[in-house]
């Protein structure tokens, strides 16, 4: 008798830069499954066809890269929560009674990353200043929220888009531009980066700490490179800082779980296996 192997894969365009296939074959080798993770590049003209019939895929299920993520939640039968109130999802799966299921893990990423290097961190949720309003934020605005934060300062170049947000996610969120920085950081218990300044090849976060308490937790979710300026200036200061490459990685978690049945961990030597491959260390 042929046993059926389970097959997940990374779809979008472009597909190649993804390092899910080696998240994923890194915890199929550890907990020693059969499945398999691969790479299916999706052309655009063809992106409603194959997210609309993904039970022709052959695929079990699948993580979605931008720009799909948003006519992948429209093909779903079911959407979680985080997919649902951000009308994107990156990740699928079919159900026993092959529904199409999507799930958004970007925010649970965050979390999982907070979770893991710096316990406690929300023990009692207050108030948090999020930098940027792109799609990264929008998972993160959602997790904090998920997590009871009070209030969440989204601080953006275009206020408008910080604006988007707020209005999507209503009480609790507060829009802001760039000038209004200095005041939120007064108030912030945790701070993120969530543009894409800093990382290597962009223009430099220019940020002034001064008013941040030194408790408040500084995370960046750019992670190449992996200590930016932003958490270097945090830490010569005494601020408590987690790094961004875990969010990549803890994404990955409860989509494994989900196609492979077994909740897999993110250990140092993935991440050490993941800025390798980056080219972040050598
Ligand atoms: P995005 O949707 O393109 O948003 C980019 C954000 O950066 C926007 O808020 C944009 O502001 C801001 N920005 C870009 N250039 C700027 C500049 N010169 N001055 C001021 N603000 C600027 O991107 P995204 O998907 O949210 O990703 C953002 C960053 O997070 C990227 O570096 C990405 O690699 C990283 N990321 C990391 C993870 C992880 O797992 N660690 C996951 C997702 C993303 P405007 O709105 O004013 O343009």
């Amino acid at each position: 008798m042929t046993r059926l192997v389970r097959k997940a894969a990374i779809t979008g365009h472009p597909v190649s830069h993804s390092r899910s296939p080696l998240i994923h074959g890194y915890w199929l080798e550890k907990h020693g499954l059969e499945g398999e993770y691969g790479r299916v590049d999706v052309l655009p003209e063809n992106a409603e066809h194959f997210y609309g019939n993904f039970a022709d895929s052959g695929l079990i299920g699948a993580n979605v890269t931008v720009p799909f993520k948003e006519i992948a939640a429209k093909s779903c039968d079911w959407l979680d929560d985080a997919a649902s109130a951000m009308g994107a999802a990156n990740t699928l799966w079919l159900d026993e009674a092959g529904r199409l299921c999507g799930a958004n893990t970007d925010g649970l990423g965050f979390l999982g990353n907070l979770d893991q290097l710096s316990p406690d961190w929300d023990e009692t949720p207050g108030t948090a200043v999020v930098l940027g309003a792109g799609g990264a934020a929008r998972a993160i605005v959602w997790a904090l929220l998920s997590r009871k934060y009070t209030t969440v300062h989204i601080v953006n170049r275009t206020r408008e888009k910080a604006e988007k947000i707020s209005n999507e996610f209503g009480n609790g969120t507060v829009a802001h531009g760039w000038e209004n920085l200095g005041t939120t950081l007064a108030q912030a218990d945790v701070l993120v980066n969530t543009t894409s300044l800093g990382m290597t090849g962009k223009p430099p976060l220019e940020i002034d700490l001064k008013n941040l308490p030194a408790t408040a937790l500084v995370n960046d979710i750019v992670y190449s490179p992996l200590e930016t300026d932003l958490l270097k200036q945090a830490a010569a200061r005494g601020n408590p800082t987690v790094d961004g490459i875990g969010m990549l990685l803890h994404q990955a978690v409860p989509a494994f779980e989900r196609w492979f049945g077994e909740r897999p961990v993110v250990t140092d030597e993935l991440r050490t296996l993941a800025l390798k491959d980056l080219g972040v260390i050598t």
